[in-house]
Parts: structure tokens; C-alpha cells; sequence
């Protein structure tokens, strides 16, 4: 039998498609993935080869070392091929069938390691910290400037997950407007809270703690589970216990414990499913929005295994062969 799951908080339906189901362990990794060299002279994110990109915005490197030289652990740079630039003016043609606007933002990469062939998973606790240090940094950074009304940071993580260099890094972007997929997620947890009185995201970790078969992680400050409604199989949210609505307004305590959760939990993918491609998102209010008491931020993980199809695309509605009780207790035991 398959089943139509709601996720109250997104609002999409899924199906889980239980006699096309395949168990947690046949999506484990056939092949290993080829072994990449702790250096590559041809990345232009290793050291020495700073030239090969864009001047550094923000880095963190040992005392007495110059800007775009070697010296760093994490490097900030603007992305070269960016989707959006700062160059351009905001200049909406208006009156026009056809809308267009000028595509004004701002787009960076946070190079994580100077070890080509390392990833969140497998860098230590400590440069994890720096790395979700960073993404933190930038946000303040770049928070205030009126062009910009929401800032966006994910990672992909291999070559079904959108990568083009194997080189461990992040992207952020600052976008001049908030996509429609972003103000359905708004209005759908703003009308939840005007008939509930509370946020649905706080009301689902509550409701998944009770549950406890989706719960991989449980501590002082976050919950991470595989929401009832998963869109795909291992599907992860990673949700802090602390209502708040911008990733922005998280403290120095919350980095740490998330950065040891990330590690955590991107070990256990790197191990059961053998280093799997994935996408993840920090999913975070707009910027005019990082009080409101109706939403909630949270990091969510997305592995490659499936691929959406026509299906998908044509509905919006996602079929799961997974169970994700089944997949939560394959990834805790
Ligand atoms: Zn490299
Ligand atoms: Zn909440």
C-alpha cells in the first residue's frame, strides 16, 4: 500500500510508495567513490593557486601571512561565475508583460579546508566550528544591506548534487527579492500559528520527539530527524530547540552544538551510505523577518540517491521509496 503524507510545515504532500520501497541498505553506495589526492594543482581552491580566484572578502589564516597568499584554513571568496553580482543596478522593468529585473546580489564561496579531499564529515570538530563560524560571520555581514532581502547558504556535495569542483565548500547568496517557494513557507507557518497559536516547527519537533521512531539525535539544543513527510529517502532536518526565526540570531554556544551535531550526523551518512552526494540548506526567514514568532529556522539535508522526474516536476509531489522509519533506525544503529 502506499500512502499521501503531509508535512505540516512545508505544506507538500508526498508518497510513500511501499511496494517499490527499497530497504535502508540498498541504497549503500555500490561503488567506492573515486579516492581524490589531498592536493590537486589543477583546483583553484587549494593553496597556492589563490590567483585562480576572485580576491579573498573574509579568511581565516595564521598571524602575518598576506590576503590571497597561502597561510589560511577557511577562505571566503566571491564566487567568479556568479548567478548574481553587485556590479549591476536594481532596475525592475516595469509595464511589461515579460518582467525582467537586473540580477543584482551578492554570491561567495567559503573554501573549508585547504585538504582537497576532505568534507564537513571527515574535517575536524574545530574547523567544522570555523566553517559554520563563518557562515554565521557572513550572514551579520551582509544582513544589513538594503539590496538584499534574503541570504541563502548550502553546500553541494558531489557530482548529482550540482558540484563542479570536489574542493570542500559552501556558497551563500544574498538574494535582491524572496522567491514565491519561500512566501508559500511563510504564509503556510503564519496561518498555522493564527489557528494554533504556536509554530508548527516547534509543535513538530514536539511531535517527533513523542513519536521518537524518525529520531536520529536528540540534545540540549537541537533535534534532527527524518521528517514523517520526507521528500526523498534519508531525508534530514536539523532543528534547534530554541523558537527562532533567522539563522542570523543564533549565539556562539549554538555554532558550537551545531557544528559537532553536522559532524555528527554527516558521519553517519559518510559512513552507512558510503559518502553519499547531497544537498543542504539553511533554511532561514527573510531578513525583515528574523523576529517573527510564526517561523523557525533549520538546516535541512538532502541526499541524491533518487532523482526527481517528470512526475515530480509535474505535480510538485515527491515519490519516496523509502520508509523514513525505517531509514532513521538503519542510520542510528
Ligand atoms: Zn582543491
Ligand atoms: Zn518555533
Amino acid at each position: 500500500m502506499s500512502e499521501l503524507r503531509l508535512n505540516r510545515a512545508t505544506k507538500e504532500w508526498i508518497i510513500v510508495a511501499e511496494e517499490r520501497a527499497k530497504r535502508p541498505h540498498e541504497f549503500h553506495r555500490e561503488e567506492h567513490k573515486k579516492k581524490l589526492p589531498a592536493f590537486d594543482p589543477t583546483c583553484p581552491f587549494c593553496p597556492g593557486n589563490e590567483n585562480k580566484t576572485p580576491p579573498e572578502v573574509f579568511a581565516l589564516r595564521d598571524k602575518e601571512t598576506e590576503p590571497n597568499h597561502p597561510g589560511w584554513r577557511i577562505r571566503v571568496v566571491t564566487n567568479k561565475y556568479p548567478a548574481l553580482d553587485l556590479e549591476r543596478k536594481i532596475n525592475r522593468i516595469t509595464g511589461e508583460f515579460f518582467k525582467r529585473a537586473m540580477g543584482v546580489g551578492k554570491h561567495e564561496v567559503i573554501i573549508e579546508s585547504t585538504q582537497h579531499n576532505k568534507s564537513l564529515a571527515t574535517l575536524s570538530l574545530k574547523q567544522v566550528e570555523e566553517v559554520c563560524e563563518i557562515y554565521w560571520k557572513r550572514y551579520l555581514a551582509l544582513k544589513d544591506d538594503k539590496r538584499f532581502k534574503l541570504i541563502i547558504i548550502f553546500r553541494n556535495h558531489g557530482i548529482s548534487a550540482g558540484t563542479s569542483l570536489n574542493h570542500p565548500h559552501s556558497q551563500l547568496i544574498a538574494l535582491p527579492l524572496v522567491p514565491a517557494s519561500i512566501r508559500h513557507l511563510l504564509e503556510e507557518a503564519m496561518r498555522y500559528y493564527d489557528d494554533h497559536g504556536s509554530c508548527v516547527f516547534c509543535d513538530m519537533i514536539h511531535q517527533e520527539l513523542l513519536h521518537k521512531k524518525r529520531i536520529i539525535l536528540d540534545n540540549k539544543e537541537f533535534v534532527v530527524f527524518h521528517p514523517f513527510a520526507s521528500r526523498a529517502p534519508f531525508e534530514t532536518w536539523v532543528v534547534p530547540k530554541k523558537h527562532n526565526a533567522c539563522f542570523g540570531n543564533i549565539n556562539q554556544k549554538e555554532i558550537r552544538a551545531m557544528a559537532w551535531v553536522l559532524k555528527e550526523i554527516l558521519g553517519k551518512l559518510y559512513v552507512k551510505l558510503e559518502d553519499p552526494d547531497y544537498n543542504l540548506m539553511i533554511r532561514t526567514a527573510p531578513i525583515k523577518d528574523a523576529q517573527e514568532d510564526y517561523y523557525h529556522w533549520y538546516i535541512q539535508i538532502l541526499p541524491r540517491l533518487s532523482t526527481p522526474a517528470g512526475f515530480e516536476l509535474g505535480s510538485g509531489v515527491f515519490i519516496n521509496t523509502s520508509l523514513p522509519e525505517e531509514t532513521a533506525k538503519f542510520i542510528t544503529q
